[in-house]
């Protein structure tokens, strides 16, 4: 059985520990590897090569280090397929899915080679009498990563590129689920010319984790994953004096308007609640129809479009499908069980994914894509993430009764309204508590030189990810006021310069 483990020091290193967790190919449900489970000594050791590695990285010049990620962006460019494939084999999703995903993370990429530019300071001259005053923007020290399964390339790029541009060091923890794409990525690193020591990958779950958030040499922790172990993680890290920014769970909601485009609204449903089996933290799980007539067309149409929507492996010869297996075994049943959740609490369950039959399934961990109708606010399949093929409809009679309901949800990531109305749409981007708001767009995932996060208990920390935000959060702002009184220049001349 191949064993993945750590990337520490510029290159791949053998786990001490005795602990390995399981890595499935989700199609099929066979083991395709083990994963080390880092051990507190070996975590530590990580912070201690990437420290040590500060002094040099620190001092190297913004060019150089842009340079070095205009070369790794070349070779990602080049081995996007490749990348794609680890991750379609460990997490299931579909190729075009997968290469979609390292298009994003390339993104960053792309953003933070400019990052010389956005790290300048400024300067003003004259505050007071020969006084001048600048600031400058200095790199942390050694700044943690801990990523979730659902994106395994585009996550820790949303973190690591901005992290280095800025002068930082680098601790990835990636999820033990699928650990290939990270150590596959560290590789690329060394071969564009990142010094050995600056970006290094520990797998391992809590004992690992632990240790990033409370060791003294780690300045900044970015994690990525569900809203408890976020709230931990800010909690944790922060305690511990360091910067934090964690993300967490979503419950996306998407508004429809009697007048919006409904053939347009619909294709735009099914891709952001069923495209990636719904494990997406930007997935629209709620479609919120205002009025009946609205919510009935609505329905009608999706019903039609559900029946199209094909389920299988995410690596075919062929054409991609668009939906592909869940993460786990466990998962999958877990997203079975919200089904029968819903029929409990009295939603009415018109299309039933436990049911879609799916040629060549085997022991993949595969579930047809659901809808549920007549969803109110109070059920559990609202109130909880599912993070899977699910979409709800909650009917409302009003655009104010649709506001309402999003605001008071716990989770405020991202959500959408669809409408021709300018002035509904302009009302809803001011009124609404959600951190990303798309109109006529149903997944407004920011570009790389915005930010990206939400708000409520989708994030914990005042700080985006990438972005602005992401060159705030990974350097810090030392602000220097000089003066040299000109008489000490003309005392100076007098010593030093020849008399004429
Ligand atoms: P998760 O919270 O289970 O795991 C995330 C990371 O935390 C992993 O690296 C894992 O090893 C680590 N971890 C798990 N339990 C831990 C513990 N007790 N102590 C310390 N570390 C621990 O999340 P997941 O299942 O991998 O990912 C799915 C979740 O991520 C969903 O809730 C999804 O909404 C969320 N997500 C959010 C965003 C966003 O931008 N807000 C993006 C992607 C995913």
């Amino acid at each position: 059985m191949k064993t993945l483990s750590h990337y520490l020091n510029g290159q791949l290193s053998a786990g001490q520990s005795q602990r390995t967790s399981p890595v499935y190919n989700p199609a099929t449900g066979e083991q395709s590897a083990q994963v080390a489970l880092a051990t507190a000594d070996e975590t530590r050791e990580a912070v201690r090569i990437a420290d040590e590695a500060f002094v040099a990285w620190s001092k190297t010049s913004p060019l150089k280090r842009a340079r070095i990620l205009f070369k790794f962006k070349a070779l990602v460019e080049e081995h996007t397929d490749e990348l794609a494939r680890l991750i379609s084999s460990e997490h299931g999703k579909v190729f075009s899915d997968a290469k979609g995903e390292v298009t994003r993370g390339l993104e960053v990429v792309e953003f933070a080679c400019g990052i010389p530019h956005l790290q300048k300071g400024e300067h003003s001259m004259n505050v007071g009498t020969g006084v001048d005053s600048y600031s400058m923007m200095q790199p942390l020290g050694v700044c943690a990563g801990i990523s979730p399964f659902n994106f395994p390339a585009m996550v820790p790029m949303w973190m690591f590129p901005i992290a280095l541009a800025c002068g930082n060091t680098f601790v990835m923890k990636p999820s033990e689920k699928d650990p290939s794409t990270p150590l596959r990525l560290a590789e690329l690193l060394k071969e564009a010319g990142l010094p050995d020591g600056v970006f290094n990958v520990i797998n391992g779950d809590k004992e690992a984790v632990d240790v990033l958030l409370t060791d003294e040499r780690v300045q900044a922790v970015s994690f990525v994953g569900s809203t408890p172990i976020a709230e931990y993680i800010y909690a944790t890290a922060s305690a511990h004096g360091k910067r934090v920014q964690a993300l967490g769970g979503a419950k996306n909601h998407m508004v429809i308007m009697p007048d919006a485009d409904l053939d347009q609204a619909v294709g735009a449903l099914m891709g952001a609640a069923y495209g990636s089996a719904g494990e997406r933290c930007m997935a629209i799980s709620v479609a919120v129809p205002v009025g009946e007539e609205t919510a009935n067309r609505l329905r009608e149409k999706l019903v039609v479009e559900l029946d199209k929507l094909t389920v299988g492996p995410g690596l075919v010869d062929g054409p991609d499908n668009d939906m592909g297996p869940l993460i786990t075994r466990e998962h999958r049943e877990k997203v079975a069980g919200y089904i029968q959740t819903g029929v409990d609490e009295g939603a009415e369950l018109v299309v039933d994914g436990r049911q879609t039959t799916i040629d060549g399934a085997g022991d993949g961990y595969f579930i047809g894509g659901s809808l549920f109708d007549h969803v109110t606010p109070s059920m559990r399949i609202h109130s909880e993430e599912i993070f899977g093929p699910v979409l709800a409809i909650a009917r409302v009679a009003s655009f104010d009764d649709a506001v309402s309901m999003i605001n008071a949800h716990e989770y405020g990531n991202g959500t959408a309204i669809f409408t021709r109305d300018g002035d509904a749409a302009r009302q809803y981007c001011e009124q609404i508590q959600v951190g990303m708001v798309g109109v006529n767009v149903p997944i407004p995932v920011p570009m790389a030189f915005h930010s990206f996060g939400g708000w409520k208990r989708s994030l914990f920390g005042p700080l985006h990810m990438h972005g602005p935000d992401g060159v705030r959060f990974y350097t810090r702002m030392k602000t220097i006021t000089q003066r040299w009184p000109s008489g000490i220049r003309e005392e100076t001349n007098h010593f030093t310069m020849p008399t004429m």
